[in-house]
């Protein structure tokens, strides 16, 4: 197959597949180590997810008020509902402060205190005193903190001269023997076909959201990285537990943030009632996230939505005073105006819970180590693989993740990667020859891919996945509701052979990106749903109606799952890491629930 392209070789140290704050982090330090990096990236770098990130990054700097890490270690061993690593969580917080600091040193505009400290503010779930108190721990460049960390990042890497291959899209990885090898890719721009060989492959390729209909996050969260590792036949980990933001725009996903219902606005069903009464009486549509966001499913699956589809709520401003929403919501106004088409101060915005981050993803060491589970040992380390960001499952999140722990979590273990690299990497040093068919099964991928003739779009296929998501494996999960979504995705599966793909070129054929992104979903849409069904407990973001107790006698493990080409999907699990990395600081035993 590699005949009937033109492959262009490449031999590097290493290669960092992703561009988003985790990947250029890690790019940077490998490149300041003197380790020959290439970068690859589908979107230009500044494009990635991570620049829509607006909150902020924790760090327990106490710049304006009193903070310690261990405050933040309990809040996130807490917050993940005892399926983080506490020895991952424990390198993470205690690495955060001078992470930041050095993004400090690199140049990234953070917003300041009166006398010139790094700015921040309060976020959910960040205590003092474990528990007591209100933590100040989220580091902030006004409400454009991904976009300054993408940007002071990127400039850094070009400026220690990394290498950037942009608008190359990554196919597969090269695997020998259980040991990755390289990495195949495809310049969009020529039309070319690239092998990258390196020492090391790092997964940086963010999260997987849109496998949901509704997702906060760039339409090119597909993840790719996490596609690949299972082709390589290398389990996922994790992947039930998914995040959900209740108010995401209806159709487009944008989200509109906590801060519109705290200014008074509320949700109502086709009835026009105000809901949320029922379901938390004194909250009302203040409740947590998760608790909102069930009810409008609820509400939904009742036959109580909203529009055409009776498949939304809406979400009512227009009571407000128009000067308050010009002074406190304008961008929220502004996202209802472009992506609803509505006038929030004179009617609802369409919403629907929308899908906002995966806790799931390739099993990783805190030194970002990709690992397998071989002869029964789970912490295998895969040679020649890491994963860090959105891709990767530390697992430093575990069932939930704590708001502004996802930019942290970026930079720590980017930066903890690199060091890896430097370690256990010689710069320049020889790599055999890759074997005779490196890259075959790729390009025979992407040629059935690119010749497809059967009946099915591409955008069809996708919409009855992302249906079948959105409705069997969101908020509200049932052991019912969750087969019957089993099945849906089995009978989308089997459409995969059917698909039609009507551009034929290599360049800038986005048809054929967005169907081999497609492929990819696929893949994680199976292990999503399947592992949600093999969970029979509620935690964290996994919240089961027939198992509503976190049950730790029989699922305080890692769920690992293993998805083949044929749909196959098979489990094993990981213990949680309940050690510590030091003893400066006790373990945190796991705690009844508080709602
Ligand atoms: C709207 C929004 C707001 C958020 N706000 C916050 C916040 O305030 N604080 C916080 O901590 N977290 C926040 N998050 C979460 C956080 O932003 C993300 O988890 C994080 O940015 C993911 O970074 P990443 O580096 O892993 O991947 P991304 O930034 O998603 O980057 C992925 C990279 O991989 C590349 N890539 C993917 N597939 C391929 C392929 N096949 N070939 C080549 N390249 C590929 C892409 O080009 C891109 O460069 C927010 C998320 C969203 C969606």
């Amino acid at each position: 197959m590699t005949k009937s392209y033109e492959v262009i070789d490449h031999t590097y140290d290493v290669v960092v597949v992703g561009a988003g704050g985790a990947g250029l982090r890690a790019t940077l330090g490998l490149a300041e180590a003197g380790l020959k990096t290439a970068c690859i990236s589908k979107v230009f770098p500044t494009r990635s997810h991570t620049v829509a990130a607006q909150g902020g990054v924790s760090a327990s700097l106490g710049n304006m008020g009193e903070d310690d890490w261990r405050w933040h270690m309990y809040d996130t061993v807490k917050g993940s509902d005892w399926l983080g690593d506490q020895d991952a969580i424990e390198y993470m917080v205690r690495e955060a402060a001078p992470a930041i600091l050095e993004l400090e040193h690199y140049g990234m505009p953070f917003s300041r205190t009166e006398d010139g400290k790094i700015y921040q503010r309060p976020f959910g779930g960040m205590t003092t005193h474990f528990g007591e108190g209100i933590a100040q721990r989220t580091c902030a460049a006004a409400d454009r903190t991904g976009h300054a960390m993408l940007h002071t990042l990127y400039q850094q890497s070009l400026r220690q001269h990394a290498e950037f291959f942009i608008e190359y899209f990554a196919l597969d990885l090269i695997m020998e023997d259980g040991s990755c090898r390289g990495i195949m890719a495809w310049n969009l721009d020529d039309g070319t076909i690239h092998r990258f060989r390196a020492q090391m492959v790092i997964i940086a390729t963010g999260g997987y959201g849109r496998v949901y209909f509704s997702c906060t996050g760039a339409h090119t969260q597909t993840g790719d990285g996490n596609a690949m590792v299972a082709r390589a036949g290398l389990p996922l980990q994790d992947m039930e537990f998914v995040q959900f933001h209740p108010t995401g725009i209806y159709g487009a996903g944008t989200l509109i943030t906590e801060g519109a219902r705290g200014e008074g606005g509320y949700l109502t069903n086709s009835e026009g009632e105000r809901f949320m009464e029922r379901y938390a009486p004194s909250a009302k549509d203040l409740a947590s996230r998760d608790v909102v966001s069930r009810a409008m499913t609820m509400e939904i699956r009742d036959g109580r939505g909203v529009g055409g589809g009776d498949d939304h709520i809406h979400l009512h401003l227009e009571h407000l005073d128009p000067a308050l929403l010009h002074e406190r919501l304008p961008g929220i106004s502004e996202s209802a105006r472009i992506f609803a088409g509505v006038d929030v101060t004179k009617e609802p915005i369409p919403v629907l819970p929308t899908c906002h981050y995966n806790m799931g993803g390739i099993p990783a060491l805190w030194s970002g180590e990709a690992v397998t589970e071989k002869n029964g040992d789970p912490n295998t380390v895969v040679p020649g693989l890491m994963a860090i960001g959105e891709a990767a499952c530390v697992s430093v999140h575990g069932a939930n993740r704590l708001g502004s722990n996802s930019l942290l979590d970026l930079v720590v273990f980017g930066r903890s990667a690199a060091k890896r690299c430097a370690e256990i990497l010689t710069p320049g040093d020889k790599q055999r020859p890759l074997p005779d068919d490196a890259g075959d099964s790729a390009l025979d991928r992407l040629d059935r891919t690119r010749h497809a003739k059967g009946g099915t779009a591409t955008a069809e296929l996708r919409g009855e996945m992302q249906r079948a998501m959105q409705d069997h494996a969101a908020v509200f999960r049932t052991g019912e509701s969750l087969v019957e979504g089993v099945e849906k995705l089995d009978a989308a599966w089997q459409k995969r052979s059917d698909l039609v793909v009507t551009d034929r070129s290599m360049i800038w054929n986005s048809d054929l990106v967005e169907s081999l992104e497609l492929d990819n979903l696929m893949f994680q849409a199976k292990v999503t749903m399947e592992s949600a069904a093999n969970r029979t407990e509620s935690r964290g973001a996994h919240a089961r109606e027939d198992f509503a107790e976190r049950d730790d006698v029989n699922w305080m493990k890692h769920s690992l799952v293993w998805c083949g080409e044929d749909g196959k999907v098979r489990f094993s699990s990981r213990p949680v890491s309940l050690n510590t990395l030091t003893n400066e600081v006790q373990t945190f035993p796991p705690k009844a629930r508080v709602y």
